[in-house]
């Protein structure tokens, strides 16, 4: 048997072409107006949010937008922190606002994201922004599976009439993933914990988003031979036999396990590359995406605002 080896769709390169289309619209719209703005909260100590709400701020200052870190104590109340969302709603500077989560244990984390404006919602998991993808109107989009169109479209593969799994229902990633999949004409299959069968399903997509969280789960035996697969999952491995069994004979890989003590994994274990036709490498496939999705999420909660100021979203 002869084995290809599958294109990899760069998600760095993408993202760093998306980032330079943000930076050249936040230039336009400074200079015709008001730079958009994005106020991030965080709450508690939790050093990986720190870093993630870190990179994205590093983000806004890379494309010009305006950036906010609120960082109320761990203490914080659900009352304090509904007091400063509806400040944040008020400000007409701030286009977009962030809940970095996990919130502290004593926080009504689900009140304190519904109180958010659903126009300044840049995670889009705002149910009026679920409920505008659903009916195909303009809303902001969680920035995962908007990144990941992106990579779809920007590489060209084919998407109307294909056939699409989705492995994963979550509101983050799989449900919008589907929506917009089916919004671009896919024929549609979501699968999660209770699929039955999941592999022979998977084997039917022309397309497979893979959005689980199961280090190497899907395997050759799940792919369509050319498939288009989109690895969302993003798995700390720290067990040697586990690593073992994903990257036998992979002697850099070893290297940087041996090094650090671990290794980033994606859903699709690595064997798959010689059965796909196009995959998204982890690191450095969808991952670079949602940032650079919710800088341009920015900029679009900016003209959304401004078109309904001047009558009616378009
Ligand atoms: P969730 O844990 O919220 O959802 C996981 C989904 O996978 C659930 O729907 C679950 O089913 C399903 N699932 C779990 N195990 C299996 C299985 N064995 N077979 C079939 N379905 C299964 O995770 P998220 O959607 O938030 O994230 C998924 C992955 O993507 C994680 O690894 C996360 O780190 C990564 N991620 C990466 C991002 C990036 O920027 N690269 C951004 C967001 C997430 P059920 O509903 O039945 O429980």
């Amino acid at each position: 048997m002869t084995t290809t080896t599958a294109t990899i769709l760069d998600g760095n390169s993408i993202a760093a072409q998306i980032r330079a289309e943000v930076a050249e619209q936040v230039r336009l719209l400074s200079a015709s107006g008001r730079r958009p703005g994005l106020a991030v909260i965080i709450a508690g100590d939790h050093p990986a949010s720190e870093i993630y709400v870190r990179n994205k701020i590093r983000a806004c200052q890379e494309v010009g937008i305006h950036s906010e870190k609120i960082a109320p104590p761990a203490s914080v109340t659900t009352a304090e922190l509904l007091a400063t969302v509806a400040e944040l709603n008020r400000r007409d500077d701030i286009d977009g606002i962030l809940v970095q989560l996990p919130l502290p244990p004593q926080v009504d984390a689900q009140q304190v994201l519904l109180a958010v404006a659903p126009e300044k919602d840049v995670d889009g998991f705002h149910p009026v922004n679920m409920g505008n993808l659903i009916t195909r109107r303009p809303t902001l989009v969680p920035c995962t599976p908007a990144g990941i169109m992106e990579i779809l479209l920007r590489s060209h593969i084919p998407i109307a009439s294909r056939r699409a799994v989705v492995v994963g229902r979550s509101l983050v990633v799989g449900k919008p993933m589907a929506l917009l999949l089916l919004n671009h004409d896919a024929t549609v299959t979501i699968c999660h914990s209770k699929t039955r069968d999941l592999a022979e399903i998977c084997r039917q997509a022309d397309i497979l988003v893979s959005a689980i969280g199961q280090p190497g789960l899907i395997t050759d035996k799940f792919i369509k031979p050319g498939a288009t697969v989109i690895d969302v999952g993003m798995n700390r491995v720290t067990d040697k036999q586990v690593f073992r069994q994903l990257f036998a004979g992979d002697a850099v890989r070893e290297k940087a396990f041996q090094e650090k003590g671990f290794t980033l994994v994606g859903d699709v274990h690595p064997r798959v590359n010689e059965m796909a036709g196009a995959l998204t490498p982890v690191p450095g496939g969808v991952g670079p995406l949602t940032i650079a999705m919710l800088m341009e999420n920015t900029v679009k909660a900016h003209r959304l605002r401004l078109n309904a100021n001047r009558g009616g979203m378009r």
